[in-house]
């Protein structure tokens, strides 16, 4: 409760960088704090000052002793700045000051001059009393003159040494006997000497510790108000804080990791398998410049918690950097220093924030960089992805290599056809389907519920799940190809039952620990009395809980409201002009209605839905084949014109019309549908079918057909037709999913033709029906 008394003669600072500011001071007296009055925004105290000078002057008992002891005092003083080099004025005026000052005044003014911690220092201002203060001095300077002494011996012939042992500064003030200090400016000082320590004993690379050492030298000289000395001094503490040595040690064991991966996440066997493969690898070689894995697929089929998985396994730190949106080569690489604002991108912000040089970082979302005028992110990851170079890394605000060869890098995107190819080139991409219904369940009840109630503080004695409800919830309320929505579900359903437990344990316990979330053990006494009670209708959530509380299809629809989605597709085909096609999005596969209609006109085909080039291309071959080919199957207008584009206007439309659609294989879905509106006729409601055709009425090859069956598996679709070049991707598809489903290999568009309509289109005399190959 003892401070100094002081008078602010000046006030010096900026608000930038940041806001800093110089105070020069005069020290009055010390006081003492009777009563604080005040706090805020300021303290204000009733104070008592305690130095009161005249108490040396007055004639005291211990006027003797002091009287000597100032005069030790004094006599130390001037040993040690006789020690110093007198041809420097400030120490000449030193030698001046101390027969001029009053002796009682010395032992602080000494005290601030020689070296002493600010710990010492404080000491010394507690020291009220005169005598004290002169005892607690006199060690220090006898300190710092022994000091002194060993160092004359050890350097004799450089005199000028001995200036920067005593660190006198110049510009010091000293007026009315006692000395202003900046108290801030000599604790920075002491840091900058910190930081030089800590840069000498880093274990940064020969460069950057050049880099550095002649930064701090820098450093060293420049006034701190200047805004380049926040600037230089952030990027050494950054270059120190950077783990350029510091590493993890991997444990890696296969059979471990095989363990690890399996109990996080089921099913997903190929990326598994090729996980392990490149695990195994690294086992047996240990700086493996091994290639960059890319895992791709729809959301939330478990990209990221994979890459946690490895992490783990491998006993790496973990690091995601999200790259979706990044549209500026400055977030990978950092902003050179010269910019205001300037900092380390984001692979080395990463590694400050890891602390080991040796992580595992999971590239989020590659497919979604951007370019801008900035630059382009994408060619900024080139350097930080190969092998061959990124030992040697240099990042713009670093402005020296980093060595990257030791991280471990994986990256995930929802789709490879928006990775730039020289980075895809850079990645061995694995693909990550949707799962299956089957699967679903599976991952819903190991691990998604499990979590859920966790998170939700309920316990398997308080709700119940059962297998068809999960099932109900996967195919009403969800339609996506991950988990992440079924996830959501769930978490929505456990929120609901939580209230309801809540409520049942505010209701049955007991007045003084009625809190609800409290009382631990109340829970479990409702959870024993309602086991005993009868289990029957606990459907209905609206009545109060008996536990467990059992989620049936009354309660999903209580909780999460009716149906999303409806498993029957039938209706949607009652009437001529309706096909179904099956589309690949990142997002997963998916069904889509493709719907024609026709009116008089003079020939024109009007296209919505938000198609690309390639969908339009491939109506205008829809169109040509069947105008060719309309005798042979009775095709006509709604003239009775063979010509079917006669005096009549056709419309398609693909639905979603606000999602930008584009490639080939709707080409067989717009045949069919244009062949129905012809022919009257109705497609088979349960038949989706995709591929691409040509002029000459082939069906040709497309890609993603896995996600797509497994869209139609979900939405309930029993035959399939894809085309026959296709027929080795099938077998990628789990064996339960393939016996739901009849496919049809279609080779041309007669069998296309053939499938997708009840009893076959080919007209019966002149083309025989083709039968499916399976
Ligand atoms: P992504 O990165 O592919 O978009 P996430 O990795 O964020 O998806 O996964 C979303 C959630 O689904 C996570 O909570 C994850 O644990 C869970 N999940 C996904 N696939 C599986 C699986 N096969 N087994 C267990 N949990 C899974």
């Amino acid at each position: 409760r003892i401070g100094t008394a002081a008078l602010a003669v000046q006030v010096v600072g900026s608000n930038w960088p940041k806001p800093h500011y110089t105070l020069l001071v005069t020290g009055l007296c010390r006081f003492q704090i009777l009563q604080l009055l005040k706090e805020k925004p300021y303290p204000i105290a009733e104070v008592e000052q305690l130095d009161r000078l005249e108490q040396f002057t007055n004639g005291s008992k211990s006027e003797e002793e002091l009287g000597e002891l100032s005069e030790q005092f004094y006599k130390y003083a001037v040993q040690l700045v006789e020690m110093l080099d007198m041809s420097v004025p400030a120490v000449a005026k030193l030698r001046r000051l101390l027969d001029n000052l009053p002796r009682e005044a010395l032992p602080d003014i000494v005290t601030s001059i020689i070296r002493t911690t600010n710990q010492e220092k404080l000491q010394i201002l507690d020291a009220v009393r005169l005598e004290e203060r002169f005892k607690m001095t006199i060690p220090l300077l006898v300190r710092q003159i022994e000091g002194l002494k060993l160092l004359q011996k050890t350097r004799k012939p450089k005199q000028d040494d001995d200036k920067r042992v005593v660190a006198i500064r110049p510009n010091r003030r000293i007026s009315h006997g006692n000395i202003t200090e900046d108290e801030e400016e000599e604790e920075d000082h002491d840091d900058v000497v910190m930081l030089e320590k800590k840069i000498r004993t880093s274990s940064m690379s020969e460069q950057a510790l050049k880099v550095c050492l002649k930064e701090i030298k820098r450093l060293k000289k420049m006034p701190q108000s200047m805004p380049e000395y926040a600037l230089t001094r952030n990027y050494l503490e950054l270059m120190v804080e950077l783990p350029w040595n510091k590493s993890t040690k991997d444990r890696l064991e296969i059979r471990a990791a095989r363990i690890v991966l399996d109990n996080d996440h089921y099913a997903m066997e190929k990326l598994k398998k090729r996980v392990l493969e490149y695990l195994a690898v690294r086992q047996l070689k240990n700086n493996l410049k091994g290639p960059i894995l890319c895992f791709v697929g729809p959301p939330g089929v478990g990209k990221t918690s994979v890459g946690r998985s490895i992490a783990k396994t491998l006993g790496r730190e973990f690091h995601r950097i999200a790259l979706g949106g990044v549209c500026d080569q400055s977030d990978i690489r950092g902003h050179r220093r010269t910019y205001v604002g300037s900092m380390p991108g984001r692979i080395i912000n990463g590694l400050k924030t890891v602390g080991v040089n040796n992580p595992v970082f999971l590239l989020d979302e590659v497919d979604k960089l951007a370019k801008s005028l900035q630059g382009d992110p994408a060619a900024a990851l080139l350097e930080v992805l190969d092998p061959e170079q990124n030992h040697s890394f240099t990042d713009h605000y670093l402005n020296v290599a980093f060595d990257l060869s030791q991280v471990l890098f994986i990256a995930t995107a929802n789709t490879t056809a928006t990775i730039p190819p020289a980075l895809l080139d850079r990645m061995e991409v694995i693909q990550v389907p949707g799962y299956t219904q089957e699967e679903k369940i599976e991952i819903a009840h190991r691990h998604l519920i499990p979590k859920q109630l966790e998170q939700h503080g309920l316990t398997p004695q308080q709700i119940q799940i059962p297998q068809v409800t999960t099932l109900g919830i996967i195919t009403r309320y969800t339609r996506e190809a991950g988990v992440r929505a079924l996830d959501r579900k769930l978490g929505a359903i456990c929120r609901a039952v939580a209230v309801k437990v809540a409520e049942g344990q505010h209701k049955e316990a007991k007045p003084d620990r009625a809190e609800v979330g409290e009382g631990e053990d109340c829970k479990e006494h409702i959870t024993e009395d309602a086991k005993a009670e009868s289990i029957s209708d606990t459907a209905d959530l609206a009545l109060p809980p008996e536990m467990p509380i059992l989620i049936d299809f009354h309660a999903l629809k209580d909780i999460l409201g009716p149906p999303m989605y409806d498993m029957e597709v039938s209706e949607r085909l009652n009437q001529p002009g309706v096909a179904i096609g099956l589309a690949w999005t990142p997002l997963g596969g998916e069904i889509m209605f493709v719907e024609a209609s026709r009116m008089d006109g003079d020939g024109q085909l009007t296209l919505t839905g938000q198609l690309g080039d390639v969908m339009k291309e491939s109506a205008h071959l829809a169109i040509s084949w069947l105008r060719s080919n309309a005798k042979r199957f009775q095709l006509t207008n709604a003239s009775g014109s063979f010509d079917l584009l006669d005096n009549t206007d056709i419309h398609l439309h693909f639905p979603a019309g606000a999602v930008t659609k584009d490639g080939p294989s709707a080409g067989v879905t717009i045949v069919t549908c244009l062949a129905s509106l012809f022919s009257g006729r109705l497609v088979c409601s349960d038949v989706a079918m995709t591929g691409e055709i040509t002029l000459r009425g082939l069906v040709l090859p497309v890609g993603g057909i896995k996600d797509k069956v497994l869209a139609a598996h979900r939405a309930g679709l029993k035959r399939i037709i894809i085309p026959q070049r296709n027929e080795k991707d099938l077998e990628e598809i789990a064996v339960h999913v393939r016996q739901d489903l009849t496919f049809v290999l279609a080779g041309c568009l007669d069998e296309v033709l053939n499938a997708a309509f009840d009893g076959g289109f080919a007209v019966k005399a002149r083309r025989e029906h083709l039968n499916s190959k399976l």
